[in-house]
């Protein structure tokens, strides 16, 4: 019997002491991860996931998330969900419902979660919103375009914002994807990521946190990892794939991470942010890694009277 841990991205914890209250009781690691990222979801602070999330260029909230299982790595993810507050929920559903096929995007996913009973819901808070119009605001970066937006409505915001892409500048301050790895006491390894995405992204585009292999991977064998950050960085590096394969190769947690980073840092990227990973392996050892020295990642174990945030190792 594997002894339970939990592990996430900065901000998980919102949940993770939910999570680890499910594997404490025997539960399954796929019912604490999505326990855990559905109160990240909800959480109305956190404006990078589920509700309250960050708008696309045309001022949507478009949603991304995936789950996959490590024994048989079997995967689903949802890509550019508008009006569902929980996509991690709406994976699981794929990986339950439909498992001839791994990804649904757009129209097709809320289909999907429409036809299965989920709830409709609308994703813009005021604050998410304020968020959007200031990143509208005329700047030094700005084209002629978005700065006649001053005095005009909504629509105009609206029309004129897929500029923002233009300026597509990395945001400052911690990236906000949420990852989260559990391993429950039957040994099962799961790995989940939920996002809002990139900020002011152009509509439709859907990052790592969907796709499998580069912001989840999850391989009883070898372990689980996640990244989050400049996604298109991990999709080009097949992230957290790599990470695992790392493991595979007999590198410790941490070495494993910074390796995949070091590689995907060296790509040519005109639009360079960070990237993050952290990783977690069937016998419980867990590490991640980040460009920042005040980067961290938080920590259950069956012991842990509270979460426990831990620094990742800096690049
Ligand atoms: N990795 C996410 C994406 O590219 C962004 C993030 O981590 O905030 O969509």
């Amino acid at each position: 019997m594997a002894s339970p841990v939990i592990i996430g991205s900065e901000r998980s914890e919102a949940g993770l002491a939910q999570g680890m209250a499910i594997l404490r009781q025997g539960g399954s690691a796929l019912d604490a991860v999505e326990a855990t990222l559905r109160l990240c979801e909800d959480n109305l602070a956190d404006h990078y996931v589920g509700t309250g999330g960050l708008a696309n260029a045309r001022g949507e909230v478009e949603l991304d998330a995936s789950i996959m299982i490590g024994s048989t790595r079997a995967f689903a993810g949802v890509g550019a969900v508008k009006n569902y507050p929980n996509p991690i929920s709406i994976a699981r559903k794929v990986l339950e419902l439909l498992p001839q096929h791994c990804l649904l995007v757009g129209e097709g996913a809320e289909l999907f979660a429409h036809e299965n009973g989920f709830a409709k819901a609308e994703l813009s808070t005021p604050e998410s919103l304020a968020l959007f119009r200031e990143a509208l605001k005329p700047s030094e970066n700005s084209v002629e375009g978005v700065r006649t937006l001053a005095a005009a409505g909504d629509e105009a915001y609206r029309e004129k914002a897929i500029e923002l892409v233009n300026r597509f500048l990395p945001h400052e301050g911690p990236w906000g994807t949420i990852n989260v790895l559990a391993l429950d006491e039957a040994g099962e390894l799961v790995c989940g990521v939920s996002t809002s995405g990139y900020p002011w992204k152009y509509p439709g585009r859907v990052g790592d946190s969907a796709l499998p292999g580069t912001g989840n991977y999850s391989d009883i064998r070898y372990g689980a990892a996640a990244c989050t950050g400049r996604g298109e960085l991990s999709m080009r590096a097949l992230g957290a794939r790599t990470v695992v394969d790392g493991l595979a190769r007999g590198l410790d947690p941490t070495e494993a991470c910074l390796e995949m980073l070091r590689e995907a840092s060296a790509l040519p990227d005109a639009f360079r942010a960070e990237l993050r990973t952290l990783c977690l392996t069937p016998d419980g050892r867990h590490g991640a890694a980040a460009g920042q020295a005040t980067a961290t990642y938080s920590v259950m174990t069956a012991t842990s009277t509270e979460v426990e945030i831990h620094p990742r190792t800096q690049l």
